[in-house]
């Protein structure tokens, strides 16, 4: 399997690995000790992948792929934070990768959180405001437009992260303005395991 370098061919390569997943056809790539000896001295991944910590969205198990295939960073909420930044960043303008994937998903405990916040029914402790605090805008904002499908309002949160990573004044804005580097938004969902591009 050769490692995509265009964002077109490496989209493809997570859609092909996801729909692998989805219908039970996984062929476990890069995942044995003849990869791990091929890429121990440098790593070349095709996709820097930024998603929620939600222990049910492992990139690596939904795209079918292996070791030194994704450099993944993951919050809870993939609220981005300066380390967040400078952690995409250095997978895309260090190690050259073509594509920046933003993955949100249905259920979202963090989108969960803040919405009971905002209802009044979760007085959110002070340790989760910087979570709760960056997604309640987001909220705020699909509340005014009418926006009441929650499929809608993840995507409408992975909208909003992917503005925030093509809007800073760092490398990586420029990286993605100039197209070295393609980037695409997915919802996962739970229950089938596929993703789906927002548009
Ligand atoms: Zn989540």
């Amino acid at each position: 399997m050769q490692r995509p370098t265009t964002p077109d061919d490496a989209l493809a390569e997570l859609l092909a690995g996801n729909e692998r997943f989805v219908t039970g056809a996984r062929i476990h790539p890069h995942q044995d000790a003849e990869r791990r000896a091929e890429i121990a001295e440098a790593q070349k991944p095709f996709a820097v992948v930024f998603g929620c910590s939600d222990s049910r969205l492992s990139a690596e198990i939904i795209f079918d792929r292996g070791l030194g295939d994704l450099f993944v960073i993951r919050t809870a909420g993939h609220i981005v934070g300066a380390e967040v930044l400078a952690s995409i960043e250095y997978g895309i303008t260090v190690l050259g990768t073509p594509l920046l994937v933003v993955l949100g998903h249905d259920q979202c405990g963090a989108l969960q959180a803040t919405k009971d916040a905002k209802a009044g029914v979760l007085d959110p402790p002070p340790g989760l405001l910087p979570i709760v605090d960056r997604i309640r805008p987001i909220l705020d904002d699909t509340a005014a437009a009418g926006i009441t499908d929650p499929d809608e309002i993840t995507a409408a949160h992975v909208r909003s992260t992917m503005e925030q990573l093509s809007s800073g004044d760092a490398q990586l804005a420029e990286a993605l303005a100039a197209k070295e580097c393609g980037l695409v938004g997915f919802t996962y969902r739970l229950q089938d395991g596929r993703v789906t591009i927002v548009q």
